[in-house]
């Protein structure tokens, strides 16, 4: 028997931190799905092509390989075999990423990659369309959410980017925008998700709160 958590949720509300940390405690595998369109615009714009243009985008995606491990330094993303993970959280890639995560061929692509990697295994999923397209059938499904301010001010730590925080508090409003409008798997919570508002959680409030549904629900229903 496996168990699929879909986390979902706004940029900065704390799902990567939150997922990788219950996956660990619970021995189980970790998947970033927001890693995988990353990788996608790493490759699109080593080999200078548009992220605008989708005929170019979809050209990348024929010689893409893609492969996700697990590790003690967390989650690895590898394009073509090369370890891309330190490449994927630029500024670059935050502007790319938009338009290609907007774009239904790359969607198809990773979202059958995604599944593939959930096979037969305990896993905790994080993203956008998680629990709304991807694992719909998921055993539970979390979306989290804080307020603006609190997530820009994270987001500014955690990147120690020298943008004034006003700024990076638009940035991420642009991108949770974008996200939610687009006519492909728009982020939105899925019906049956626990909402988890992080505003005044600590990490440790946030990944005691999953593990306590995970085990609620284990208890009831499903042997893990
Ligand atoms: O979570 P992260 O910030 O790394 O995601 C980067 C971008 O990838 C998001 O802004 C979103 O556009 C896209 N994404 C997505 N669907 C997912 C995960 C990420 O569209 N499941």
């Amino acid at each position: 028997m496996s168990f699929i958590l879909a986390i979902d949720g706004t940029s900065g509300s704390g799902k990567t931190t939150t997922a990788r940390k219950v996956a660990e405690s619970l021995g189980w595998f970790y998947l970033d799905t927001g890693a995988t369109y990353r990788a996608v615009a790493y490759e699109v714009l080593k080999k200078g092509k548009d992220p605008e243009n989708v005929s170019e985008v979809i050209q990348v995606l024929k010689d893409l390989e893609l492969a996700m491990k697990n590790t003690k330094r967390g989650q690895r993303t590898y394009v073509n075999g090369e370890d891309v993970t330190n490449y994927l959280r630029t500024d670059e890639i935050d502007k790319s990423v938009t338009p290609i995560s907007k774009t239904k061929a790359v969607r198809e692509w990773l979202v059958g990659f995604q599944r593939e990697i959930a096979r037969n295994r305990n896993i905790v999923v994080e993203g956008r369309d998680i629990g709304t397209v991807v694992f719909p059938y998921a055993n539970l499904k979390i979306f989290m959410d804080a307020d603006l301010s609190v997530r820009a001010k994270r987001r500014k730590k955690q990147k120690r980017n020298t943008k004034h925080v006003e700024q990076v508090k638009k940035d991420l409003k642009l991108r949770d925008y974008h996200d939610s409008k687009r006519k492909e798997s728009p982020l939105r919570r899925a019906p049956d998700a626990l909402l988890l508002d992080t505003t005044s959680l600590s990490i440790k409030e946030q990944v005691d709160w999953v593990i306590r549904r995970i085990k609620q629900l284990n208890e009831s229903t499903i042997p893990i």
